[in-house]
């Protein structure tokens, strides 16, 4: 069935004059639809809001086309031409093995390939898994990345339920919070892939589709950070930069105030839960945190 639809795409990308502006496949429905339209915008190309049934959206401030596709597909249509880059989970470039590569991780979809047993299997580790028949919708992943020989039950959908209708005694399926898992009475037994959405293009990719994958690095390191304002006395400078996290030494600037100066740094979004509270016990005041909206190195 692949090799068929591949010839039809090969021959409409063909047919199709080259674009002057940029074509991205966006997945169409799914968890990874609106995260990717939340990037474009956040990259500022101002998308025009897709209605539900739209196939295609123009970007007001770039010229860049959307084209709203299955995250499924998303893999072989860059492949083949038929648009110049796309979004989708890392977890089905790998599963479809097209031939593309990846431009950026976006930092959203985060979710693993995980292999999974009911809770009262014998089962412990990957290596148990030996003989065993495996049920799952990611069959090339599986056979590359489990160990030894086993039997695999190719499903489509509700993968979890498997185990317990006799068909399998193990999945492999992806998980986020793992919840999905322990409703359906499994455990995991081990980490075969860990996946985000990632934007991916053809082996040579266009100018411009390799500069939208530095605007979109821009905004999801941004996302990942946060900018860092506060006033310390004089004394507490050395304890309080000894605090702050990242590569570069924060900047110092005097205050109107004797012996009181400002630190501003960007920081790890991930660690201001802690941060704050240490600032303050080292004696940091009018401590501002605020978002970033780009950040190029
Ligand atoms: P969907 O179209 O909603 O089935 O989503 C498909 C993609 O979302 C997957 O291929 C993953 O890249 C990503 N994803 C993130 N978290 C999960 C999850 N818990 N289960 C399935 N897909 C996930």
């Amino acid at each position: 069935m692949a090799p068929k639809r591949r010839g039809r795409l090969r021959a409409r990308a063909a047919a199709t004059a080259p674009s002057e502006r940029l074509r991205i496949a966006v997945p169409s429905k799914g968890r990874l639809r609106e995260p990717t339209i939340e990037l474009l915008h956040d990259a500022g190309l101002g998308p025009e809001t897709p209605g539900d049934r739209a196939l295609a959206f123009p970007c007001r401030n770039a010229p860049v086309e959307a084209l709203l596709v299955r995250a499924d597909d998303i893999p072989e249509y860059v492949q083949d031409g038929v648009v110049d880059c796309g979004i989708t989970g890392l977890d089905i470039v790998r599963e479809r093995s097209a031939d593309v590569i990846e431009l950026a991780r976006l930092g959203f979809g985060a979710c693993s390939l995980e292999a999974a047993v009911p809770t009262e299997s014998a089962v412990r580790s990957l290596d148990d898994l030996r003989g065993a028949r495996v049920a799952t919708s990611f069959p090339r992943l599986a056979r590359e990345l489990l160990p030894g020989e086993f039997e695999l039950v190719d499903v489509h959908g509700s993968v979890e339920l498997a185990p317990r209708l006799g068909l399998a005694d193990a999945i492999v399926d992806l998980v986020s919070s793992g919840s999905t898992l322990r409703t359906n009475g499994l455990r995991s037994v081990g980490l075969l892939l860990d996946s985000e959405a990632v934007l991916v293009g053809p082996a040579a990719p266009r100018e411009d589709a390799q500069q939208l994958a530095g605007v979109f690095r821009s905004v999801v390191d941004a996302r990942g950070a946060r900018y860092l304002m506060l006033n310390a006395p004089e004394e507490s400078l050395e304890r309080i930069c000894s605090l702050v996290p990242g590569s570069r030494a924060p900047s110092v600037l005097p205050l109107a105030e004797p012996g009181m100066v400002a630190v501003h740094s960007v920081v790890p979004a991930k660690e201001v839960w802690r941060l704050l509270p240490a600032l303050e016990a080292a004696g940091a005041s009018s401590i501002l945190l605020v978002p970033l909206e780009r950040m190029l190195a």
